[in-house]
């Protein structure tokens, strides 16, 4: 099989490019992580597990990869500019608890959704509030050329630095949308490298600085992590696309800044040789909003009984640059293929894995390596993976070796993976399945005695409970929750 050299669509350039490293056999990405205020929600989760198909995808393409995704304690706002409140704070005081237990809370329920997600651990987490005195140091050195100091802080100014915002293009409705009114800000774009506590103010997270008592800007970390973690330049960097309009425009600036290097005609110049957004996952009534109450969280999905990996699933059905709209027939669509390909799968499970190399899976290989070459096509990829599946008449070893081998990208945990985890399980259920099995197995009795009374008794008293009895399933599922 010729090797497909990894193609990957660069937002700064706004081009398809060829991926090359910055240091030999080497893969160093950079992924902005949650600010752990409150649950992500599975618009946030999608971001992860595009991340992860990448890293996936260049530790399979036999890169060294170093990933980093950082988490988010301090300095978000609730506007992504330099207005409102503190995310952190304000969740701290709506609580009433301190801030420390508010990000451990957070930051652990994430962590419990890339496990359930399949999301492969990165190199580091790192945790902002872990870089301050970093940030302080970025921040002096900086200062002099390229800020300001107003009463409410530290600000960058971006008529300092060549090509603000080519990252964003045009300002956008929505960046304009967010250009927030600091008196005195000499650009409306200026943001904040340092937010100082207001007189008479305490905020339970603030640190001393040259400016005075206070907290980081929101932006001011990543590029000091990035930078200290991966050395700029490094190769990759990620988010979603809302973070191509404020906050990786407002990265760059700081990073053209230290590295006192200008325009951006030159990518790495801005601290990273590719910028990598995903496209946003919708849901059109409104319950991605985490201020809208019940909001679209993984453990929603995993309470109505759906495994989280047919949410996985249902992200590499998209492409990654494609707005993908969320609903729960979508969900059960990807829940049914998964079944499909697990059901497939289970059939070798027994079976060692052999040599992929077989003649006989040559052009799925290759099209699955194509696709997954050509800007992370997984939606291509795992179509590829089910012709796998498909092929007769081969050793089951060797199929088993490149399913395995497609699975190390789309990462669906095939082999572990089995039918009867997939069963829709609502929290709901008044009964538990050893409960339905067993009535099941009185039913199959009763049949046998041809004592049909019995058997349409159990299958009524079961629906009741919202079980269907499902006899004849082509998927061979005996019954579902409803
Ligand atoms: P936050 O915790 O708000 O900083 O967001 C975490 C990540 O989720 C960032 O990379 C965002 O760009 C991304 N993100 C936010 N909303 C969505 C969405 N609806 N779909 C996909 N990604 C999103
Ligand atoms: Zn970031």
């Amino acid at each position: 099989m010729t090797e497909t050299p990894l193609k990957l669509f660069n937002s700064l350039t706004r081009e398809i490019e060829t991926f090359t490293t910055v240091h030999p056999g080497e893969a160093r990405v950079y992924t902005c992580g949650p600010t752990v205020y409150n649950y992500p929600h599975i618009g946030n989760m999608r971001a992860y597990v595009f991340a992860d198909v990448l890293g996936r995808t260049l530790s399979w393409k036999g890169y060294d990869l170093t990933h980093i995704i950082n988490i988010t304690d301090v300095g978000h706002l609730t506007d992504d500019a330099d207005e409102g409140e503190d995310k952190m704070e304000k969740m701290a005081a709506e609580r009433a608890q301190s801030i420390w237990d508010i990000a451990k809370h957070y930051t652990e329920a994430y962590w419990a959704d890339v496990k359930a997600l399949n999301i492969r651990q990165p190199a580091k987490w790192s945790v902002a509030t872990h870089y301050i005195d970093e940030m302080i140091e970025f921040a002096k050195g900086i200062a002099d050329k390229h800020c300001y100091e107003l009463e409410s802080g530290l600000y960058f100014d971006v008529s300092t630095i060549q090509d603000y915002g080519k990252l964003a293009r045009a300002v956008t409705e929505e960046g304009e949308g967010r250009i927030d009114t600091v008196e005195g800000k000499r650009n409306a774009a200026d943001f904040a490298i340092w937010r100082k506590t207001p007189e008479g103010e305490k905020r339970q997270m603030e640190w001393d600085s040259p400016w005075g008592k206070g907290a980081p800007g929101w932006h001011l970390e990543c590029s000091v992590m990035g930078g200290k973690l991966l050395g700029f330049p490094f190769d990759i960097h990620t988010g979603g696309i809302d973070h191509r309009e404020i906050h990786h425009p407002n990265e760059i600036a700081q990073n053209q800044a230290h590295c006192c290097t200008n325009g951006l005609d030159v990518a790495e110049n801005s601290g990273a040789r590719i910028w990598m957004h995903n496209n946003f996952l919708v849901e059109r009534s409104g319950k991605m909003s985490k201020s809208a109450g019940e909001f679209l969280r993984l453990q929603l999905l995993i309470d109505k009984g759906y495994h989280p990996l047919a949410y996985r699933m249902m992200c590499l059905q998209a492409h990654y640059r494609s707005e993908l709209e969320f609903s729960w027939d979508g969900l059960g669509a990807a829940l049914t293929r998964l079944k499909r390909i697990v059901m497939q799968a289970e059939r070798l499970k027994d079976t060692p894995a052999g040599d992929p190399s077989h003649q006989k899976f040559a052009s799925m290989r290759e099209k699955f390596a194509t696709a997954i070459a050509d800007d992370l096509n997984t939606s291509v990829g795992l179509v590829a993976l089910e012709e796998a599946l498909a092929v007769k008449k081969v050793d089951a070893g060797v199929k088993r070796a490149v399913i395995e081998d497609m699975d190390r990208v789309l990462g669906l945990d095939l082999f572990d993976l089995s039918r009867k985890d997939l069963r829709i399980r609502p929290k709901t259920a008044e009964i538990t399945e050893a409960e339905i099995e067993a009535e099941l197995i009185r039913r199959k009795e009763a049949k046998v005695e041809k004592d049909f009374a019995t058997s349409d008794a159990i299958r009524e008293t079961l629906a009741a409970k919202g079980v269907e009895v499902m006899d004849g399933d082509p998927l061979g599922w005996e019954w579902k929750l409803g």
